[in-house]
């Protein structure tokens, strides 16, 4: 947690403001993540994963920054252009569409679309003529922490079907995609799919179809408890990558992220709400915070991401807890499968802070379940 972030909610608690959940964004920490991006992958574009955060200064400092960005709506398009960026810096990423949310991108100037089956294609060639698409290949995702399962993308051998599909109609058969799964902690992940997308454009070169790009995705990791490599690590991972299996005919690349360029940026303080046990003999405690599943934490669904929880009683002996959240549904546990360490003289009515929080939290927070309001929100 930045200097900037203590002041503000110590600013917050003084005039008596602090009475829910609160997450504080540092831009000054996305400027300084979007150029190690920059730095580390100095021929590659940014294309920033809107859904991670859509705040509007989140937005407003990216297109500042010359940032470009994957959206999956129309209204994180609306949310983009609003931000001052202009239709050719902004792809629509999401391979499930409306074709009226296609032909309404086009009408705003989007000339980037995501493909990973013939009937996509379908629907942008009728509504969006002449535009690009990139088709996405499956990944297993192995090694992420939040992995993107089979959902999205396709075999690689049908993407060579689906990008000559959309030459035949007309539309420019332009790269692939593939995303390695979210929070990859592992910079060798991306050798696999870069060796299938090179197989593609082999295949496609041959039919006289010349692919230009690859979109490398997002999977960049945000530091929750255990360490990351640094994003020159990946840089350095994906150009060898690229070298291997390219040779000397490295294709335009983008990378996507979500996670790696807000995650770090953000710090969310709540307030421990109960603490109490299930019976006289059990030793674990449980303890209850004001923000949980439904207003926040949602990526703590089966216990995939563990945040850094601080206290202000941190130096003092430790031991598991169960921690839940505050709503009466009762999914709405964070940490119980594997109990988090927390101080044995944490306090009914203290406040702790949990990192890392910049990405996917105030998105994921429902907008009033059992009366509790979504996750408030200040980007200073
Ligand atoms: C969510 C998403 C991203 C961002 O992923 P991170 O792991 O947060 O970097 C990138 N690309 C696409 C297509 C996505 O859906």
């Amino acid at each position: 947690m930045t200097y900037r972030v203590q002041e503000f909610l110590a600013r917050r608690r003084a005039e008596g403001r602090d009475t829910g959940p609160c997450l504080v964004v540092d831009l000054d920490v996305i400027r300084d993540n979007y150029n190690a991006f920059a730095r580390s992958l100095p021929d590659t574009r940014v294309f920033y994963a809107v859904k991670a955060n859509p705040e509007p200064a989140v937005l407003s400092l990216l297109a500042d920054l010359g940032s470009c960005f994957d959206t999956a709506s129309v209204v994180e398009i609306e949310q983009v252009l609003a931000a001052g960026a202009t239709p050719e810096r902004i792809s629509f990423g999401n391979t499930i569409k409306k074709e009226r949310d296609i032909a309404r991108a086009y009408q705003y100037g989007i000339r980037l679309f995501a493909v990973d089956c013939e009937a996509e294609v379908e629907k942008i060639a009728r509504v969006a003529p002449g535009s690009k698409v990139f088709c996405r290949i499956l990944c297993d995702g192995a090694g992420a922490e939040w992995p993107l399962s089979r959902k999205f993308g396709c075999v690689p051998e049908m993407a060579t079907t689906v990008l000559e599909h959309a030459h035949r109609l007309g539309l420019i058969a332009y790269g692939i995609s593939f995303h390695v799964g979210s929070q990859q902690r592992n910079p060798r992940m991306w050798d696999a799919a870069l060796r299938s997308s090179a197989t593609i454009f082999r295949e496609l070169a041959e039919r006289g179809i010349h692919l230009a790009m690859v979109n490398l995705g997002g999977g960049f990791p945000t530091k929750y408890l255990k360490d990351v490599p640094a994003v020159k690590a990946y840089g350095q991972s994906i150009f060898k990558s690229l070298r291997k299996h390219f040779g000397n005919q490295i294709p335009e690349t983008i990378i996507e992220p979500g996670r790696g360029m807000v995650g770090n940026a953000g710090t969310i303080e709540a307030e421990v709400i109960l603490i109490s046990k299930k019976s006289a003999q059990d030793t674990m405690r449980w303890v209850y915070l004001d923000i949980g599943k439904f207003n926040g934490l949602a990526e703590t669904m089966d216990e995939m991401i563990r945040y850094p929880i601080r206290t202000a009683f941190d130096g003092d002996e430790m031991e598991p807890c169960v921690i839940a959240g505050p709503t009466c549904d009762s999914v709405d546990v964070l940490y119980e499968k594997t109990p988090y360490d927390l101080p044995v003289s944490l306090e009914i009515g203290a406040k702790v802070l949990i990192e890392g929080t910049g990405a996917y939290t105030t998105t994921y927070s429902a907008v009033g379940f059992n009366g509790f309001p979504p996750l408030e929100t200040h980007v200073i």
